[in-house]
């Protein structure tokens, strides 16, 4: 049963559905996607580059290259360089895996000013994401509030607390060490808008917190007695360990560390204070009024150089697609017949690679149990036709393994490779 597939979006949910069609589906050839010259999505441009044992996935993404069913093709963008019809007339399965890269707005004065950034924008930014390298982010002479307690801005906190040894083996860029470097920030702030029995991050990421060499934390505005309650069992060890993580943290000592990191709970940002730029934020104290967060009245400044909201993304459309709010219109993953999505663009920024992975290898078995049969469609040599014909300058995946080399001959000394990037 041969059938033309097309994935759009070469991260994790893409590459695993790619890999479950390859093996359910040996006669079928499939051809991944990406806007981007180069492959694996979040996890060369979202996982924080001192995350390298994450990162260590892609291995397994070249495995499923290695069948010469698959194809990469980058530099493709969906609505720009092919529409969506045309793909639908091209492919007998559309598998879309395109996550979520815009950052949601906070929605509060002051959310334009220089030095407030988005944690899509920020993240891409120090792991060289073409759209994001030349942010040129404000860090300094004052502190750093990164807003929302979940991992991401506990990735965005190590990034900034990190001295240059602790980045050992990471992939910085250059041009984010240097900055970060350059301008050595003392204070940083994560703003829960709940308490830490509600916190968002997991309990090896908070766990991290307490290992950074110069950077000591103190949790404020929470005893860290309440006891969390969740539904999920799961989601309930978590907080209980998160919980026990906190208290360890209280206990610490701050010796000679000359960083520190406020954990503020029960605060939720209200106004940017400044007028070209940042320069600090009002917070109102929280209070949950049947189980939904409430301010209180009562208002506090912080002064700040930077913020950086870490609150959660949306997805980006995709002409021909219709959107449910920020995520992509789908009916338990079924956009349309033959057209699935998977991951952060069906459900939204929840969860972690390996979640993310049973999500899609399913998906992808749904739309193999799906498949009514061969058809006439062109595939592969339709895509090429099109492409061709609009001079579109296609990257492959032996172009990719070209780059990886080059970045892996160009790492400093300490770094595993230099991402190649064009500066502005
Ligand atoms: P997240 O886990 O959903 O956390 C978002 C945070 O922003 C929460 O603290 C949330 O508070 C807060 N927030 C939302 N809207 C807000 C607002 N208007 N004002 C103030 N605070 C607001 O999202 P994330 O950190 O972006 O992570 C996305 C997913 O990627 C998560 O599943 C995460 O676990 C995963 N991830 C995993 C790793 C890892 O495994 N190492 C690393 C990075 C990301 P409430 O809780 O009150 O809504």
């Amino acid at each position: 049963m041969s059938a033309k597939i097309a994935i759009i979006g070469s991260g994790p949910s893409g590459f695993y559905a790619a890999d479950t069609f390859a093996k359910k589906m040996p006669d079928a050839t499939i051809d991944i996607i990406d806007r981007l010259e180069t492959p694996f999505g979040l996890v060369r441009a979202g996982v924080a580059p001192d995350h390298q044992g994450t990162k260590n996935v892609t291995r397994q993404f070249e495995r499923t290259m290695q069948n010469d069913a698959v194809r990469f093709i980058g530099n493709v963008e969906i609505g720009r360089d092919v529409s969506y019809d045309e793909l639908k007339e091209t492919y007998d399965i559309i598998f879309i895996a395109i996550g979520a890269s815009i950052d949601r707005k906070m929605g509060i004065v002051g959310e334009n000013l220089k030095g407030v950034y988005g944690s899509s924008a920020f993240v891409g930014w120090y792991n060289g994401h073409p759209d994001a390298v030349n942010l040129k982010p404000i860090l300094g002479p004052k502190g750093v509030a990164i807003i929302g307690n979940g991992n991401v801005a506990i990735d965005i906190i190590r990034v900034l607390a990190k001295t240059a040894d602790e980045m050992e083996g990471s992939d910085l860029c250059l041009h984010s060490e240097e900055n970060i470097r350059n301008n050595s920030i003392d204070d940083f702030y994560m703003i829960g808008r709940r308490g830490a029995a509600q916190a968002a991050f997991t309990p090896s990421e908070a766990n991290e917190l307490g290992q950074l060499s110069q950077c000591h934390p103190l949790i404020v505005n929470d005893d860290l007695s309440e006891i969390p309650s969740e539904e999920n069992p799961k989601s309930q060890k978590n907080k209980e360990k998160n919980l026990e993580i906190l208290k360890a943290l209280k206990e610490q000592e701050r010796g000679q560390k000359t960083k520190k990191l406020t954990l503020q709970f029960w605060a939720k940002p209200i106004e940017i204070l400044g007028t070209d730029k940042v320069e600090g934020l009002r917070l109102e104290r929280t209070h949950l009024v049947d189980g939904r967060v409430t301010g209180t009245g009562e208002t506090f400044d912080i002064e700040v150089s930077t913020i950086i909201s870490a609150i959660g993304y949306e997805t980006a459309p995709i002409s021909g697609l219709e959107m449910d709010g920020s995520i992509i219109r789908n009916e338990d993953g079924v956009v349309e017949e033959g057209v699935y999505v998977s991951g952060w663009c069906k459900h939204g920024p929840q969860g972690t690679i390996p979640t993310n992975r049973k999500e899609s290898m399913e998906m992808a078995k749904r739309a193999i149990e799906n498949f009514a049969g061969p058809s006439d469609k062109t595939g592969p040599a339709g895509l090429d036709a099109l492409l061709s014909q609009r001079k579109v300058q296609t990257s492959t995946f032996d172009d990719w393994k070209q780059i990886e080399a080059e970045e892996e001959k160009a790492a400093r000394p300490g770094r595993v490779r230099e991402k190649k990037v064009t500066l502005s």
